[in-house]
Order: structure tokens, then C-alpha cells, then sequence
């Protein structure tokens, strides 16, 4: 293996967060989800945590999916724009770059680029190896260096199989609008918002979007073949009568929900329409926040658990990353020489990688 050095620069991002990381080997400069003064950005995803420290970068290289959903959440890249598409190769210099799908967002992308020395790299971005009813699997390719993501790289990250937590969706949505209330569920505006979308609008239950973003976003994966049915918050007539028949609403963000309800349908409709509101939180992070009721959350072979015929939880443990068991799966298959972990607690992850005998080296 050539001489490969990575180097992590510390970012301002402004309100989101988020990373950066430099690739550096002899002469070739990559920013990965970061734009530097004269180097070439590759952009795994539209998340507002990879695209928040573009500004700088010689060029962005993004898929178009990822472009459009960008747009779509009315985000800018100011940098030029090169769109690239899966399993397609690059040059960068004399480096070889191919986009893969992560499985992620709609567009999300790990980077396999092949240095000119022959040392593979694969990047991962943020990625998923479930497939979901509206995003693919991540799949593993062989490469010397991993750059992994660890964001629930702790063993206490265990998800439920996905279509129990389907169940649990689909069950509690239905329970509540047989009881008169509306339930709401809230996810990120980009995948999250889709896949709940997809799969109550497929088990019978009538949809209504809470966000312009997320009217924009479903265009965008509606253009991609993704079967999505749902009721645009702008559509007055159709939003009324959802409400009026029984619906769940997806949103992202519920002040504005309220507030857009309360434009295109007045006051005291609005008013009565949160008072029959029940939220719920969809996201990984719900499987420890204590949105299920404190000491009963659910090990993954028995989800979903017994109280929830008898008691309601806030949030349900959908997630659009690799849980702890994915992420060591993958970085398995993937064999590296060495790995680089970053986001989440890769001091962690990176002594369980080296347990089982990868060389991990955390960043970030
Ligand atoms: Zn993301």
C-alpha cells in the first residue's frame, strides 16, 4: 500500500453540524463532504450535515438525485457541479472514482476511489445495508481502506428488524385514527419523510405532508419511481377532506405544520386539529430517548413489545443509518487493511473494529 494520508478538517458548518474529511495521497486532494480552496469535493448525500462547508471547493461531484433533492430542500452549491452516476468510474488525477449507492437518502453514495498506486479506498458517507420500501442496500466492496461512518457504532444500537417496526407504525396510525385523533409523525424532510409516506399510503392510510420540503422532496423521489401517494399541505380542498375522513400527517418540522394549517385552513379548524394530534418521533434515536416508555424498550427479537398493545410510545426506532451490528457486518466484508471511523463515538467503534483484528484509527 502506497503512502495514503487522511486528514480530518475541522469545520464550520453553522447551525447543523456535521464533518469533513480530507483525502490526501501524494498529489491528489479529495475533500469527502467538504469543500476546500482548490480541491475537489465528492458529496455522499443532500443531509444538511454533509453539505453545510461546501463553499471553497474547486468542484462538487455529486449524483443527480442528490442534486435535485438538494434543490428541492432549496439548498445551493455555489461551487460548479459535476453529476456523476452509480457504478460509472471517474478520473480525479490518477485516481479512479466510482460512485456506489448507499442506501441512505434517495441519491446517497459511498465512493470507491482507486488510487493510482492500486490501494482502494471506500468511502461510505452515511449509509444503510436494509434495504427500506423506498431505498436499495448498501452492498460491500473490497477495499484496503474503510472510511467508515460510526454513528451508532455502540453495541447498545441494535434496531429492530424493519418490518416489525413497519408493523408498529401502520398498527398505531390506524388505532389512532379509528379514535378520532390525527397522528403525526415526525422525520427528516430528506428519506425518512418518504419511507413513512410509502408505507402508510401502501397499508391504506391516507397521508397528508406537513412541509413544503417535503411536498418537493416527494416530487423528486416520485420522478425516481418511488410509489408515493400522499395529499400536498398547499392542496386546500384535498387537505380538508384527508382531515375530515381520518389521516396521518408526516412533517419535519411541526411549528410549521401548525402554521401551514393554520394558513390554508383557518384557526379554530387548525385548533382542533392539534388537539386531536398525537406525535410521534420517527428515528433511531427513539430506541433510547425515552420515547418508549422507560425500561420497556424493546430487544430487537421481541419488537415489538408487550405494552404496546397498552400503552402508547412517541417515537418509533426507524432509521436510515447501519446499526451497530451492520456497521461491524460491513466493515468485515469490506476487509480492509486499515479503517477510519468518523461521526458518532468512533473511539468506540474503532476498539470493536480492532477487536476483530481491522486497524481502526478514529477521526473527528
Ligand atoms: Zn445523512
Amino acid at each position: 500500500m502506497g503512502v495514503c494520508t487522511l486528514t480530518v478538517r475541522s469545520v464550520e458548518t453553522g447551525p447543523h453540524g456535521g464533518h469533513g474529511l480530507l483525502l490526501q495521497h501524494g498529489e491528489l486532494r479529495l475533500g469527502l463532504d467538504v469543500g476546500l480552496p482548490g480541491v475537489t469535493t465528492l458529496l455522499s448525500h443532500a443531509h444538511a450535515d454533509h453539505i453545510g462547508s461546501l463553499s471553497g471547493a474547486r468542484e462538487v461531484v455529486m449524483t443527480r438525485q442528490t442534486l435535485e433533492v438538494l434543490r428541492a430542500r432549496n439548498g445551493t452549491v455555489r461551487q460548479p457541479v459535476r453529476t456523476v452516476e452509480f457504478g460509472k468510474q471517474y478520473e480525479f488525477g490518477n485516481a479512479t472514482v466510482t460512485p456506489l449507492n448507499a442506501g441512505h437518502v434517495l441519491g446517497s453514495t459511498m465512493f470507491l476511489i482507486e488510487l493510482g498506486d492500486g490501494t482502494r479506498v471506500l468511502y461510505t458517507g452515511d449509509f444503510n445495508t436494509e434495504d427500506s420500501l423506498v431505498h436499495t442496500a448498501a452492498e460491500p466492496v473490497e477495499a484496503d481502506v474503510l472510511i467508515t461512518e460510526a454513528t451508532y457504532g455502540s453495541p447498545e444500537w441494535v434496531f429492530p428488524d424493519r418490518p416489525k417496526v413497519y408493523d408498529a407504525i401502520v398498527t398505531s396510525a390506524r388505532r389512532d385514527i379509528e379514535d378520532g385523533l390525527v397522528p403525526v409523525f415526525r422525520a427528516y424532510s430528506l428519506g425518512k419523510a418518504q419511507e413513512a409516506t410509502a408505507l402508510l399510503s401502501q397499508n391504506g392510510t391516507v397521508v397528508a405532508s406537513g412541509n413544503f420540503v417535503i411536498d418537493r422532496v416527494n416530487w423528486v423521489y416520485a420522478r425516481y419511481s418511488q410509489s408515493l401517494s400522499w395529499v400536498d399541505v398547499a392542496d386546500r380542498e384535498a387537505l380538508r377532506e384527508a382531515l375530515s375522513a381520518g389521516c396521518a400527517i408526516v412533517a419535519s418540522d411541526t411549528r410549521h405544520l401548525w402554521a401551514n394549517l393554520q394558513r390554508h385552513l383557518g384557526h379554530t379548524t387548525t385548533r382542533a386539529i392539534v388537539g386531536r394530534a398525537k406525535e410521534y418521533r420517527l428515528s433511531g434515536w427513539s430506541l433510547h430517548d425515552g420515547s418508549v416508555p422507560h425500561g420497556l424498550q424493546a430487544r430487537p427479537h421481541e419488537y415489538p413489545p408487550r405494552w404496546f398493545r397498552h400503552a402508547q410510545p412517541s417515537g418509533f426506532p426507524l432509521s436510515a443509518h447501519a446499526d451497530f451490528h451492520d456497521l461491524i457486518g460491513f466493515a468485515s466484508a469490506v476487509a480492509p487493511r486499515i479503517a477510519y471511523c468518523f461521526v458518532g463515538p468512533v473511539h468506540e467503534f474503532a476498539g470493536h473494529l480492532a477487536g476483530r483484528g481491522i486497524d481502526a484509527v478514529p477521526v473527528g
